[in-house]
């Protein structure tokens, strides 16, 4: 048996890359000297797993900015706006992931789209009328012959043609099966290619294949793949799946003439079962994923060697079984050496990018039967990791469904609220922030850095309250918020307030592009022990007679943008975070808070991949969770709810039976489309569909706004419709920000005319 890696990340254990690629933007540095710091990236990581041990390495998995853009780059897929800039290659390269304005032409960026279940972001290729298919790029090559040259075998690793063409849009001017003849062929050159450096292995990686699959789509799979294997000549071909089993077209995969095909065995539940039912093929390798790409924690040795025993036993005594990580440690951060401010005790169980190498290797040795390592790693696994905190137990224990139902009915609750908050028709509000201005940012910094004192800190963000507040009033919002001056992030301020969360310094993970997030870990159970929001929302609150929402973040959202446990389930997790907010909730309702705000913004985020998981696996726990935040509320308490996107088109359902009073969400990009299924749908929850966008710095003029009102009342009755922008302020200047909510106010204030 030996070992392999999908992929490694390749930001930069200190964000080099991305530091480099920012200077480069700028104008600092020129391109020689970004392609020198990239180079010397791409060696410090191949050097890195060798040095570990490894036997399949990638390359290829290197980017610039994102993994699909590259293959579009290597296989002409180049949108004509970007292809006729007057730039060099690298820069067309960036236009397309980022838009380009200036000299050579003004142009947008391709769409974004979350990478699958994870909270990375692809560029999505888009297909125009004349691209034609073909090898155009060298990077995939040139990232081989350098590996070689610094004595590195390596795996060149490429986004497969079935997966690329999924995600593809644009795709109407052809369809599918006429596309697949070209796209083969283009995969073919590249293959070729890799035929005449020699290469041994190369690894196509096919994540979409763990999707629900049609019949159309199986065949359209079968029909790329026969003549591209049929051409592969010398070079070995892995078939790369993640996020997932393959259930749906596992027998046909098995038929062609793939040496080795890589198979989750950590998201994907049905792997085992697959290879038991049907079995393996004796001649392909099997590359086993075991190895968590996109969680932190060690792994338990004993628990994947029972399931590698179980392959090979499965597998009829396949010959090679390689041991992998579940999918591309792109995911997870370089290593935990870089974070010297966590305990040893504590240390001890994690495992980043870095560490997940050397299990690997060990894993194998296990297998092989070194009895010691796994004594050792069993120690780990022997004792429970944190004592359980037996009243947050006992509290989820004696759960009972009254828990999770406020009473009375949504509709009951109307009159009440009214009759409290006085509201006019169309009232508006906002999402929460308002603008992170570089005072507000230079006063986080100077407390971190022991320049000013706590109280010193607290009185600049009461002032910018103050201000706020007044702001509000003096221009005509009904009701109004603080505006979340005291916040960094909104999941990291309450995971920093709750006990039960770990903070790292350098654990940065890649968003998308240059972006990084550092997502808490979830260390134990989680509880409140001091009030998170309070003393903000109280004051803000004294400050004036309308009415002022508290802000909090919700259950899911705080765990789907963290590093969730495994020695509990996700479930149990989230509950623990919903009665850690719930007492919040009733603490600022205590305080005399009418309105409050539970942000929802990353509810979508983990739904599985798979339609038929959607209510068993997530909905049937998640929607429960943030029910149970604000079940035991007082009737005439409003409780908003707020959500980034508006795909909830076919979870419309689950939206409504989440019980908030109103929600918001984005919708100006999208057409106000999702108007139409709130009416077929019958929601009742009242709506605020953000009528501007706020992530553009455009300024909407008052007409365009009520425009965009009038549309949303031809589909929802006006007393159910709230008047918002999309999403929270804080990446916004002050000047934008206020022009907009004041051309804002005047259009709901016309709008209000023909009510
Ligand atoms: N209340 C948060 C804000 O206004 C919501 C942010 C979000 O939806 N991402 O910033
Ligand atoms: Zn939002």
């Amino acid at each position: 048996m030996t070992t392999a890696v999908i992929g490694y990340p390749r930001i930069g254990a200190e964000r080099q890359l991305k530091f480099a690629t920012q200077r480069y933007w700028a104008g600092d540095i020129d391109q020689t000297k970004l392609e020198q710091i990239a180079k010397e990236l791409r060696k410090e990581n191949l050097e890195t797993q060798k040095r570990a041990g490894i036997d399949f390495i990638p390359s290829n998995d290197f980017s610039f900015y994102d993994q699909v853009l590259d293959a579009a780059f290597l296989l002409n897929v180049i949108p004509k706006r970007y292809a006729q800039l007057d730039l060099s290659d690298l820069d067309k390269y960036f236009a397309a992931a980022r838009g380009y304005q200036g000299k050579a032409g003004d142009v947008a960026a391709l769409a974004m789209k979350k990478w699958f279940n994870t909270n990375y972001h692809y560029l999505v290729p888009q297909l125009e009328a004349e691209t034609e298919f073909k090898l155009v790029g060298t990077k995939i090559f040139d990232e081989y012959l350098e590996a070689k040259q610094w004595g590195i075998e390596t795996v060149p690793t490429l986004i497969g043609p079935y997966t690329f063409l999924t995600l593809a849009n644009n795709k109407f001017y052809r369809p599918d099966t006429e596309l697949a003849p070209a796209i083969a062929n283009a995969y073919i050159e590249v293959l070729t290619k890799l035929n005449d450096l020699g290469v041994k292995w190369f690894s196509l990686q096919e994540p979409a294949l763990v999707l629900d699959m049609s019949e159309a789509q199986i065949a359209l799979f079968e029909s790329i793949y026969k003549p591209l294997l049929e051409k592969k000549n010398k070079v070995k071909v892995l078939l790369q799946t993640y996020f997932g089993d393959i259930r749906d077209i596992y027998p046909k995969v098995l038929n062609q003439d793939f040496d080795g095909i890589g198979l989750d065995f950590v998201e994907g539940t049905k792997s085992l079962d697959m290879i038991s039912l049907q079995g393996f093929d004796k001649k392909k390798t099997l590359f086993a994923g075991i190895v968590n790409g996109k969680n932190i924690w060690r792994n338990n040795y004993k628990a994947s060697l029972e399931i590698l025993k179980k392959i090979q036993e499965f597998s009829k005594d396949v010959e090679n079984i390689v041991v992998s990580g579940s999918c591309s440690f792109l995911h997870v951060p370089y290593t935990i050496k870089n974070e010297n401010k966590i305990l040893p005790e504590f240390v001890k169980y994690f495992s980043f990018a870095q560490e997940k190498l050397t299990e690997l290797v060990q894993l194998d040795k296990v297998f092989k039967g070194d009895q010691d390592l796994l004594a050792q790693n069993q120690k780990l696994f022997s004792a429970p990791r944190v004592v359980k905190d037996e009243q947050i137990k006992t509290k989820i224990d004696s759960l009972t469904p009254q828990d999770f139902i406020r009473v009375p009915t949504r509709e009951e609750r109307i009159k009440p609220q009214a009759d409290v908050l006085n509201l006019p028709i169309l009232p508006t509000t906002t999402i929460g922030s308002f603008p992170q201005t570089a005072d507000v940012k230079e006063n986080r910094t100077a407390l971190k850095r022991g320049e000013i004192n706590k109280q010193e800190y607290d009185a600049f963000n009461y002032k910018k309250i103050k201000e706020c507040i007044q702001w509000q009033e003096k221009n005509g919002l009904d009701v109004l918020v603080h505006g979340e001056f005291e916040r960094n992030d909104m999941v990291e301020y309450f995971g920093e307030k709750l006990a039960g969360f770990i903070f790292t310094k350098n654990a940065w993970v890649q968003s998308y592009g240059t972006r990084c997030v550092k997502p808490p870990i979830i260390w134990g159970d989680v509880k409140r022990t001091v009030p998170l929001t309070l003393d903000e929302s109280k004051y803000a609150q004294s400050l004036t007679t309308k009415p002022v929402k508290g802000m909090l973040t919700g259950p899911v959202t705080i765990l789907n943008w963290s590093f969730p446990r495994e020695d509990i389930s996700v479930k149990e997790s989230t509950y623990q975070i919903a009665l850690a907010i719930a007492e919040e909730v009733l603490a600022l309702e205590a305080a005399g808070i009418k309105v409050i705000q539970i942000d929802e913004a990353a509810l979508r985020e983990k739904l599985p991949l798979r339609k038929s998981d959607w209510n068993s696996q997530y909905l049937d726990w998640a929607i429960p969770a943030f029910r149970l935040v604000h079940a035991k509320v007082k009737p005439e308490t409003q409780i908003h709810t707020h959500m980034c996107y508006s795909e909830f088109n076919d979870i419309i359902a689950a939206i409504d039976d989440m019980d908030a009073d109103v929600i918001s969400f984005e919708a100006s990009r999208s057409d106000l489309r999702i108007l139409d299924y709130l009416k077929l749908h019958n929601f009742q929850t009242q709506v605020g569909p953000g009528v501007y966008d706020i992530h553009s710095p455009r300024v909407p003029s008052m007409e365009e706004m009520y425009r965009t009102i009038e549309a949303i009342l031809k589909k929802i009755p006006a007393k159910k419709v709230w008047v918002n922008p999309d999403c929270g302020l804080k990446t916004r200047d002050t000047k934008e920000a206020e022009a907009s909510l004041i051309n804002m106010v005047a259009a709901a204030k016309k709008a209000r005319e023909s009510c």
